[in-house]
């Protein structure tokens, strides 16, 4: 019994790794818009694969807000919920309620459930690039990265990057300093995020989604962060909307 244990978990673990190796879409960040990229890229029928450095995906939506965990999801992004099935609950002028853990899981569920696949303890410490455009990542153990050990990475080609790390872009700001490029951002940098404004930090979120250098998109706070606009606080439609619409603009891009 021992053996099958250990056997049927390295024999399977490998032969995922094996079989993501090179893919249409690679996420950096498991938060709720790259779970949400992840789901709509994997209905679509492509082949994703998601990095999380923690050991448990969804980034910032498990808190709410002070670790008070509920969260408000406004009415333009009820669809995603109900495609989802995330329960909520109706509130006041179209916003509703949401169980920050509740609905944080059925993102992850949803996403691997359509046949996403995620590697979660993974940092992703740099990206591929190849014929001016971004074509990878390369990736690490987070805890490798943590403790600052000497150890190389691996390599992962993909069609399409998403980064979806949240407030520090770190993805937008690598490729830009280390390759000597212009992003396709107000100031050709990361511009860095803004104070906060609800209303604006929301419409804004999805605005700012885009491709931003050949191959490489960004979404959620990143999406934000490298275009200067206003951070936001535990309201998650823009969020949500914005994995959507990243997914859709991939989806377009691998097909070309
Ligand atoms: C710990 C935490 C606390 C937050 N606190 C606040 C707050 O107080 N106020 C506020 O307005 N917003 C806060 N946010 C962001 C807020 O939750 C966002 O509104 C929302 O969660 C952003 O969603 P996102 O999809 O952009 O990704 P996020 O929820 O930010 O998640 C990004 C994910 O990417 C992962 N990641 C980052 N870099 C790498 C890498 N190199 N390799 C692999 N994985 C990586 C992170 O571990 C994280 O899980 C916080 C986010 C986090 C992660």
């Amino acid at each position: 019994m021992e053996k099958l244990v250990s056997l049927g978990i390295v024999e399977n673990y490998f032969e995922k790794l094996k079989n993501n190796l090179s893919v249409d879409a690679a996420i950096v960040g498991g938060g709720p818009s790259g779970l949400v990229a992840a789901y709509y890229l994997a209905k679509a029928g492509k082949r994703v694969v998601l990095y999380e450095r923690k050991l448990a995906p969804g980034g910032g939506m498990w808190g709410g807000a002070m670790m008070f965990n509920d969260i408000i999801v406004q009415q333009e992004a009820l669809p995603i919920l109900d495609e989802l099935g995330v329960c909520y609950k109706p509130y006041r002028e179209g916003a509703c309620v949401v169980d920050s853990v509740h609905a944080t899981s059925a993102l992850v569920y949803a996403a691997t459930k359509a046949g996403a696949t995620i590697f979660n303890c993974y940092s992703v410490e740099d990206v591929i690039f190849r014929d001016e455009a971004v074509a990878g990542l390369v990736v690490n153990w987070a805890p490798v990265m943590r403790e600052g050990m000497h150890v190389d990475p691996l390599m992962v080609t993909a069609k399409t990057v998403l980064e979806g790390t949240g407030h520090d872009c770190m993805i937008a700001r690598l490729v830009a300093r280390k390759n000597n490029v212009r992003l396709n951002t107000p100031t050709g940098e990361v511009a860095g995020e803004r104070s906060l404004n609800v209303e604006q930090g929301e419409r804004l979120t999805v605005e700012n989604t885009k491709e931003i250098y050949p191959g490489l998109f960004v979404s959620g706070m990143a999406a934000n962060g490298v275009s200067g606009s206003f951070r936001m606080g535990p309201i998650f439609g823009g969020m949500l909307m914005s994995g959507k619409k990243a997914a859709e603009l991939m989806i377009a891009k691998i097909n070309g």
